[in-house]
C-alpha cells in the first residue's frame, strides 16, 4: 500500500537542475533518445522476465510517442516491465553519480558535450533539459503491483503518491518549458526519433504511426542478404548518393561484439573525405554520426552503420583513440578491406578497373600507413598502362618488358606533357605505366624502397637503346665540310653552350617522327622537385 509522500531527491550537492541545463544544453534532442531507450530496455526486461517465467504475455510490444499541444505535454509510454514504489525510489530518486560537483570538475573541458548523457546514468534526468516539470506514472508486472505516480517540479523534491494506471508499463509526461514548444512539433519530433531511434528493436510509435526499421539489415547474416538489399539499405541511409562502390558486412562476437555494414561510396567532388561518415550505434540505439576513431584513417570515406555494444563510450575522444578495442574494430576494418579489395581483384577485373579509379588512391595511402595492410594487397594494384590503355599489375609488367628493360618501370605522370615521349614508347612497342596521381610521387619511393631491385624512371629521364637506331646517322650532309649529320649538331651545341669539357653524344631516334627530347635524370629531378617542394 501506497501512501502519499514527499522527499528529497538525494545528491550530494545543491540542486542537479541548473548542471544539467548548463553543461549538456548543446544538444537538447537527447532527451528523447534517453527515454525512448528507456521504454525499449524496459520492453526488452519485460521480454526477459516472459521467457523466464514462463509468463506467456502476448503483447504486442511497443513504445509510444505522444504529443499533446493544449496541455504542452510530450509524453514517452511503455508497455514494458514497469516499476514499484520501491524501484522509483531506488532508481530514480538517487541520482546515480556521487557529486554533482566531481561531475563539472571532470568535464568542463570536454568539447564534445552531447556525449555525456547515458555515460552517467543521467539519462532519465535529462528529461529535465527541457522541462521543468516531469511526471511518471508505471504499474510494475509483479503481481498485485499498485501504479505509482511520481512528480518533480525541477527542483530537488519530489512526490510520490498511488494512481489508477490499469495497464502494465510506464508513462514518462514532459511538460515543455515555454521555449522548447518545438518539441510539440509532429514534424521536429519526426525527425529527431529518425536519428537516434530509426534502427531501434522495437515498435516506436509518433501519433499512433509507427517510425522505425526493427530489423535493420546488419542485424541479419551476409548469406540471407542480397546486393540488391544491400543497395536499398545504402539508398534508405543516403538517399542522394549514388550507387556504392563496395561494402562489408560485419558480423563478429568473438573477442568482441561488432556489428555492421561499411559502404565505400562513389566519390563526388561535394564529399567531403576529412570527416567521419560513420554512423556508432549500441544495440541498435544510435550514439553518434562523428566517431573517427573506429575507422583507419585511409578509409575516412567509408559510410554506414557500426554497432559496437561494448565499446567504452564513458571515456574521453583521446582515450578512445588509444583504446585497444577501438583499435582492433579499426584493424578489422583495415582487414576486411583489404579482402574485400583482393576479393574484387580476383574476381572480375572489368568491375574491378572503374572502382580502382575511385579508390586507388586511398589503398596506395593505406598501403604506405600499414604494413600488414600492404602485404594483403600488393600483388592486386593495377596501373593503367600506354601497351593498349589496358590495366596491368606491377609483375604483369616486368613479365611483359623483361626482354626491353628487366626490372625498370617507365612511367608518365602527366599524360599531356609527356605525350611525345609515350608517342616514341608505343611506337617502339614499350609500355608505360601512368602514374598521374598526388599520391604516386609518394608511392613511387615506396614501391622501390619495398621492392630495392625496381627502378621506376619517368619516360622523359632517360633513352633506352630499345628506342635508338643502332647506328647513329651516318649520313653526309651535303656542304663545304662534308661531315656527317651527327657531327655537325655536335659542333652546333659545343659552339653555342661554350662550355669546357663537355661530352656529347649524338643518338638517331627510331622513331623520326620525333625532332628531338631534352631528358632530365631521374634522379636529379626527383631531388630538384624534393627541393623546390622543401
Ligand atoms: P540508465 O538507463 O542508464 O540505467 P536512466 O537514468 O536512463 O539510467 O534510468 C534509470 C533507471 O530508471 C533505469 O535503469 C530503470 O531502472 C528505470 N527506468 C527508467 N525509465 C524506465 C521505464 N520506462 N520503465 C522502467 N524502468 C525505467
Ligand atoms: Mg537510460
Amino acid at each position: 500500500e501506497i501512501e502519499k509522500e514527499e522527499g528529497s531527491i538525494s545528491i550530494h550537492t545543491e540542486n542537479i537542475f541548473p548542471i544539467i541545463k548548463k553543461w549538456l544544453y548543446s544538444d537538447k534532442d537527447i532527451f528523447l533518445r534517453e527515454l525512448v531507450s528507456n521504454a525499449v530496455d524496459a520492453i526488452h526486461k519485460m521480454q526477459n522476465v516472459n521467457l523466464m517465467e514462463g509468463l506467456q504475455i502476448a503483447d504486442e510490444y511497443k513504445v509510444d510517442i505522444h504529443l499533446d499541444k493544449e496541455a504542452g505535454t510530450l509524453t514517452v509510454a511503455d508497455n514494458g516491465i514497469g516499476m514499484t514504489a520501491e524501484e522509483v525510489r531506488k532508481y530514480i530518486n538517487q541520482v546515480a553519480f556521487s557529486s554533482a560537483e566531481d561531475f563539472i570538475e571532470k568535464f568542463k573541458d570536454l568539447e564534445d558535450k552531447n556525449q555525456i548523457i547515458g555515460h552517467f546514468g543521467l539519462g532519465f534526468y535529462s528529461s529535465f533539459m527541457v522541462a521543468d516539470h516531469v511526471e511518471i506514472r508505471s504499474l510494475s508486472y509483479q503481481k498485485d503491483a499498485e501504479a505509482v505516480h511520481w512528480q518533480c517540479e525541477g527542483t530537488t523534491t519530489y512526490s510520490l503518491e498511488p494512481t489508477d494506471k490499469k495497464e502494465r508499463g510506464t508513462e514518462i509526461v514532459l511538460h515543455l518549458n515555454e521555449d522548447e514548444k518545438e518539441f510539440l512539433d509532429p514534424a521536429s519530433v519526426s525527425e529527431i526519433l529518425k536519428k537516434f531511434c530509426n534502427f531501434l528493436p522495437v515498435s516506436i510509435h509518433l501519433e499512433g504511426e509507427e517510425i522505425n526499421d526493427k530489423n535493420p539489415l546488419w542485424t541479419k547474416s551476409a548469406s540471407e542478404v542480397s546486393d540488391e538489399e544491400y543497395k536499398e539499405f545504402y539508398r534508405k541511409l543516403y538517399p542522394m548518393s549514388a550507387e556504392p562502390l563496395f561494402w562489408i558486412h560485419l558480423n563478429i562476437d568473438f573477442p568482441f561484439n561488432l556489428k555492421g555494414i561499411v559502404y565505400f561510396p562513389h566519390l563526388t567532388n561535394e564529399f567531403d573525405v576529412t570527416k567521419s561518415h560513420i554512423n556508432l550505434f549500441c544495440n541498435q540505439v544510435f550514439v553518434s554520426d562523428n566517431t573517427p576513431e573506429l575507422i583507419p584513417e585511409f578509409l575516412t570515406p567509408l559510410q554506414g552503420c557500426l554497432d559496437a555494444p561494448d565499446l567504452p563510450l564513458n571515456v574521453s575522444r583521446s582515450y578512445l583513440q588509444n583504446d585497444p578495442q577501438v583499435r582492433k574494430i579499426r584493424e578489422v576494418i583495415s582487414g576486411r578491406v583489404a579482402a574485400k579489395i583482393v576479393d574484387l581483384a580476383k574476381k572480375d577485373r572489368e568491375i574491378f578497373e572503374p572502382i580502382w579509379e575511385d579508390i586507388h588512391s586511398f589503398v596506395k595511402y593505406g598501403m604506405m600507413r600499414e604494413d600488414k595492410f600492404y602485404e594483403k594487397v600488393k600483388d592486386h594494384v593495377i596501373y593503367r598502362a600506354t601497351g593498349d590503355d589496358a590495366y596491368t599489375t606491377l609483375p604483369e609488367y616486368l613479365e611483359r618488358a623483361k626482354e626491353k628493360h628487366e626490372n625498370k618501370v617507365y612511367y608518365a605522370n602527366d599524360e599531356g606533357a609527356q605525350a611525345t615521349y609515350l608517342k616514341l614508347f608505343k611506337s617502339q612497342g614499350m609500355e608505360a605505366l601512368i602514374l598521374d596521381a598526388m599520391i604516386d610521387n609518394h608511392f613511387i619511393q615506396f614501391l622501390e624502397s619495398k621492392n630495392t631491385d625496381i627502378k621506376f624512371e619517368r619516360v622523359d629521364s632517360d633513352i633506352t637503346e630499345n628506342l635508338l637506331e643502332a647506328d647513329p646517322s651516318q649520313e653526309i650532309v651535303e656542304g663545304a665540310d662534308n661531315k656527317t649529320k651527327g657531327q655537325r649538331i655536335e659542333q652546333m651545341f659545343k659552339d653555342s653552350l661554350d662550355i669546357k669539357g663537355l661530352t656529347i653524344r649524338i643518338e638517331t631516334l627510331k622513331d623520326d617522327s620525333v625532332p628531338g627530347m631534352i631528358l632530365l635524370n631521374e634522379q636529379s629531378r626527383r631531388f630538384k622537385e624534393m627541393t623546390r617542394m622543401m
